[in-house]
């Protein structure tokens, strides 16, 4: 369950990172992370964030067809694992969205 409504620049100490309505990116978690991604908390981060999506394709499909297998976001040296379930393409669309 997400919390938060926004990811902050790490080490943030603003009032609504210290009452949990934020979340600096240092204290992110994976499933914080994951809502980023996905469009469903703002990001306030101001930096870039490394994604790396692993996918198989399969001999008989388009990349566009296949489902990632593995998905991690780094940033300074910390790396999040999502889980490919918590990140669904939406073919054809922009960005990522959550499973519904
Ligand atoms: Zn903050």
């Amino acid at each position: 369950m997400i919390t938060i409504t926004a990811v902050d620049p790490p080490g943030c100490g603003c009032t609504e990172c210290l009452t949990g309505q934020y979340a600096p990116l240092d204290q992110a978690t994976a499933q914080d992370i994951a809502a980023l991604l996905s469009g469903q908390v703002s990001n306030h981060t101001s930096v870039d964030l490394r994604v790396t999506v692993t996918y198989t394709l399969a001999a008989d499909r388009a990349i566009g067809a296949s489902n990632p297998e593995a998905v991690c976001v780094e940033y300074a040296g910390t790396v999040w694992v999502l889980e490919p379930s918590d990140i669904v393409r939406d073919h054809g669309r922009e960005g990522f969205t959550s499973p519904s």
